[in-house]
């Protein structure tokens, strides 16, 4: 058995649990322990079991409640040592343990394997969660697909994937000319459309479903995200995550 829920995800605060009956993982911390714990207990899933935290770079949308959430669940936090440095100091957690991208970490009784990918960080990092022949992929934060987010994203169960901004909104939104340039640029964020070609080519059989996630306040809405992806629900099931509260529990 394994639970899978976005506790928190949007272009505000990620931070994504993966666990079995024994062991958990979080994966980013861009929210306060308070509302970990409120958020957790509104689903039924239990802190105690998080083994440790994983960050996937140094944006304050992913690490901002790390220093504070580690202290508290006395837990060890998995850092490249790049995105470390790059942190802000008073956001760097007390005890890092330093990896390197590339790297497979063994969490409680989770496996979780750690790749580069293209986003204008210092040292980006995404995760693929395994458990007994499951797999869940974290996927956010992409400016392009490359052969990691394609390679891990097709044995993947269960995908959270970044699925940001809307082409037409970002371009005829409020954003200054270089933030439209930076979201859109190859290190970046991926819309709607490119979230649904990358599904489209590259999910496996096995997919069961994908949550939307990290979606841009002011480029997107929920609807247009999934309206979307609607080709493809024949295929898997297409949820959506939420910056104010948790989704849905998945169960693999
Ligand atoms: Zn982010
Ligand atoms: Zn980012």
């Amino acid at each position: 058995m394994l639970e899978v829920c976005a506790i928190a995800s949007g272009s505000n605060a990620n931070c994504y649990y993966v666990g079995n009956s024994n062991s958990a993982v979080l994966i980013d911390a861009g929210i306060s322990h308070r509302q970990l714990i409120k958020r957790m207990n509104e689903r039924g899933l239990d802190s105690g079991k998080i083994k440790a935290v994983f960050i996937s770079h140094e944006h304050s949308d992913h690490i901002r409640g790390v220093r504070v959430l580690s202290k508290k669940l006395n837990v060890p936090v998995y850092i490249t040592a790049k995105t470390y440095m790059a942190s802000y100091k008073n956001m760097q957690p007390d005890n890092p343990r330093f990896f390197e991208a590339g790297d497979t970490i063994e969490a409680g009784e989770l496996r979780v394997h750690t790749f580069l990918k293209n986003h204008d960080a210092s040292e980006p990092c995404s995760f693929r969660v395994e458990y007994n022949g499951k797999n869940v992929g974290i996927l956010t934060d992409i400016g392009e697909p490359c052969n990691n987010v394609t390679s891990h994203l097709s044995l993947c169960n269960v995908l959270f994937l970044e699925s940001n901004y809307d082409e037409n909104m970002l371009q005829n939104g409020s954003y200054p000319y270089f933030l439209k340039e930076r979201v859109a640029s190859s290190q970046g964020h991926l819309s709607n459309v490119q979230a649904f070609e990358l599904l489209d080519k590259h999910a496996g059989e096995h997919l069961k479903c994908v949550f939307l996630s990290h979606l841009s306040a002011d480029n997107n809405t929920p609807e247009l995200a999934l309206e979307t992806h609607s080709p493809l629900m024949y295929r898997f099931d297409v949820k959506l995550t939420f910056r104010t509260g948790p989704a849905e529990v998945c169960v693999l």
